[in-house]
């Protein structure tokens, strides 16, 4: 006679997402973003099931195996469908007032970006319209921009100042930032871009406004906690190389990471600047050298790659991020949402990345997720589907992991979860897709 066996009772947990076509775990070493070959690796589970508990993820694993173990009262079936973790915008502006519509025709009629900025358009156009707007307006402005964003499945995004270029303008957008951020559910990072331009007060005198930046921003920026990293807009007729030192360097004596936006629109060391300083993350880089870009990689400096922005300015080229991947560079991506590039959807991120800068979907998701968290220094949180990391998860209308990027212009969100909760659910608005 076979005796029964002993049946252990199932462990509750809040939420399981089960039979997911893809999971797309991304598990691995989260000590260092992914580099070369390893940005293909997904960590693909077949049949995936995740079981979440307190906003965490508490099992990963087929479902037949996590369905034997957890049980839930909330059961969501992703059958069909991939299951990723929620995208990480590594690079915005964020916080802003006064869109650049007509600029956008400018552009379009062969106008310059530099052109643009040194007609006092640009980024002093918004820094005019920043500075007038409430920090109420701002803060729903930027809720507005976050509700989109987490829409198209982006979880967590790192946002940056940079349109007061005055202390007391800079600080207000910073405590925006922080405010929107306790207000939305998607996760926001601040860092402080004093160092966007040159204001208008300081026209001419770069260097005064160098040390109003190192003398009194930073200080106070760090005093009240209100950032993690600094960026600089390290680029010909902005910041030199050399004020961009200072300014990264000032920084990082208050513990503000240095990222830096380099290389965009000329060759000028940014790369380098970034290997020198130790930087989390080197941004653009369309002119980045090949020096430059060894540094990089020998420092795993990561690359944030915004092909949207190059594709809203029209520079008719985008970053060489095969290259980087092939001298190890770990890339990651973002939108770049600003005035400019107004572009909040990490899926057509990812189209871009795959259609002009030939990464392949396996390669553009890896940028897009653990990559991009690396990016922003939460890797330990976010960016893959592992026991102990937040619970941010989405489901997505595709059948494999290579719809991302290959079909695009819509948004294949189906669920975004956040924290273990559901923040968004399109399944009753979805149209049927074909497959
Ligand atoms: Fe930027």
């Amino acid at each position: 006679m076979n005796k029964p066996t002993k049946r252990r009772a199932k462990e509750k947990v809040d939420l399981l997402i089960v039979n997911a076509k893809e999971l797309l775990t991304l598990a691995g070493t989260n000590e260092k973003p992914r580099i070369g070959k390893q940005m293909r690796e997904l960590g693909i589970v077949r049949k995936g099931a995740l079981a979440i508990r307190d906003g965490r993820i508490v099992a990963v694993g087929k479902t037949s195996e996590i369905t034997r173990k957890f049980r839930s009262e909330n059961l969501i079936s992703a059958s069909g469908k991939i299951v990723l973790p929620g995208f990480v915008d590594a690079h915005t502006h964020l916080v802003f007032a006064g869109f650049r519509e007509k600029e956008f025709q400018m552009r379009i009629e062969g106008a310059s970006y530099m052109e643009i900025l040194s007609a006092g358009g640009g980024i002093l156009k918004t820094v005019r319209e920043t500075r007038k707007a409430s920090f109420d307006k701002l803060v729903d402005l930027a809720i507005q921009t976050l509700d989109v964003m987490l829409e198209h499945g982006t979880t967590t995004v790192e946002a940056k100042s940079g349109y007061g270029l005055a202390t007391k303008d800079e600080l207000k957008i910073l405590e925006v930032i922080r405010r929107a951020n306790q207000l939305h559910s998607v996760d926001v990072v601040p860092t402080f871009l004093g160092a966007h331009a040159v204001p208008p007060e300081y026209k001419n005198n770069a260097a005064e406004y160098v040390n109003l930046i190192v003398d009194e921003m930073i200080p106070q920026v760090a005093e009240k906690g209100l950032a993690e990293f600094c960026d600089v807009f390290c680029e010909r007729g902005v910041f030199n190389l050399e004020q961009s030192k200072r300014i990264l360097v000032a920084g990082k004596n208050y513990r503000l990471k240095p990222k830096i936006h380099a290389d965009e629109m000329s060759t000028c060391g940014g790369a380098e600047l970034a290997a020198e300083v130790g930087a989390v993350s080197a941004d653009h880089l369309l002119f980045a050298s090949m020096e430059g870009i060894k540094a990089m990689a020998e420092k795993c400096v990561a690359a944030v790659l915004l092909p949207g922005a190059a594709f809203s300015l029209m520079m008719g080229k985008f970053a060489d991020a095969r290259l980087m991947i092939n001298c190890g560079v770990p890339v990651a991506l973002g939108t770049d949402y600003n005035p400019s590039c107004v572009l909040e959807n990490m899926q057509l991120v990812i189209a871009f990345a795959c259609h002009f800068m030939q990464l392949t979907p396996a390669e553009a998701i890896t940028a897009a997720t653990i990559n991009a968290a690396h990016a922003i220094g939460k890797a330990h949180e976010i960016g893959s589907l592992e026991v102990g990391k937040k619970a941010d998860v989405i489901i997505l209308n595709a059948p494999n992991h290579k719809f991302l990027g290959y079909h695009f212009g819509v948004n294949l969100v189906d669920k975004v979860i956040k924290n273990g909760r559901v923040v968004v659910d399109r399944e009753a608005r979805r149209i049927q897709l074909p497959f």
